[in-house]
């Protein structure tokens, strides 16, 4: 039996009335690569959410390695048990470089003071020169980050949520706005992170899912609808209804779904 990084059991939010997750069931391996995808409005954002601890549940639970119930734990505190995640807007700082950006995520919960006083440890430098090779940044190093594609301050940003080693990281919407040369870029860096990490990615471009996905859930009504290969669930009259609000006889037998 393999192990589970992550188990969410009848979770359901409630917007005043709306629900915007209802009994959701959901569960992954250690060192699953999951890619999640869904309509608008599915509840895929707040899926995210609540396994951050930035929305409470109404019900159900939130199970992240041998934490039963991440409902009384502040966001904080989940993030420190070890959950990344990274937003669709990059937050890097400008003015820093990309190895001073890698520099203080490596420093940040352990000891801020060496970096503040302009030293660092033999240690965290070669783990940011390993962050740096791994996303492609070396070149740019040196250069303020405002300097960097919308493309490059998103590899940068996964590098300073990786510097935290992080188990589980949480990718919302990571291709959205970068050019297709830096979308296969970015798929290699996020299958490269997999070989040592469980990812969780939530993603609209089927030409990028397909790229990456192993295992696809898709997401309808704050509810599994199906999961399985990008094949199968493409294959899904279900999905095909979902997407393309027809009968599925009527659809076609493959169909681009995000
Ligand atoms: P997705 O990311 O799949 O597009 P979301 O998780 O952002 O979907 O939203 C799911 C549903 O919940 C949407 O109908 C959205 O309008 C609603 N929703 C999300 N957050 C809130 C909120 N804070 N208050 C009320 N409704 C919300
Ligand atoms: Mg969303």
């Amino acid at each position: 039996m393999s192990t589970k990084i992550l188990v969410t059991e009848n979770l359901t939010v409630s917007f005043g009335g709306f629900k915007a997750l209802n009994q959701l069931n959901f569960s992954m391996d250690v060192g699953e690569l999951r890619v999640i995808i869904g309509p608008n409005g599915a509840g895929k954002t707040t899926f995210l959410d609540v396994i951050t601890g930035k929305v409470r549940p109404t019900e159900g639970q939130v199970t992240f390695k041998n934490h039963r119930n991440l409902r009384k734990l502040s966001e904080y505190q989940i993030a420190q048990l070890g959950i990344g995640r990274k937003f669709q807007t990059p937050r890097v700082y400008p003015k820093l470089t990309p190895r001073e950006n890698l520099q203080l995520a490596c420093d940040r919960p352990k000891a801020v003071f060496p970096s503040l006083f302009g030293q660092s440890s033999p240690a965290s430098r070669q783990t940011v020169q390993g962050l740096l090779d791994t996303t492609g940044l070396v070149a740019k190093a040196d250069l303020p980050a405002q300097y960097l594609s919308h493309g490059e301050k998103q590899w940068l940003e996964i590098g300073m949520l990786v510097a935290q080693s992080p188990d589980l990281l949480l990718v919302d919407e990571p291709v959205a706005g970068l050019t297709d040369e830096e979308t296969v870029l970015t798929g290699e860096l996020l299958l490269s992170l997999a070989e040592s990490h469980s990812i969780i990615v939530i993603e609209h471009d089927m030409e990028f899912v397909r790229q990456i996905a192993q295992t696809v859930t898709v997401l309808h009504q704050g509810s599994v609808l199906c999961e399985g290969t990008m094949a199968e669930v493409q294959a899904n009259p279900q999905v095909i209804e979902v997407y393309l609000g027809s009968p599925a006889e009527s659809a076609p037998s493959r169909v681009q779904v995000g």
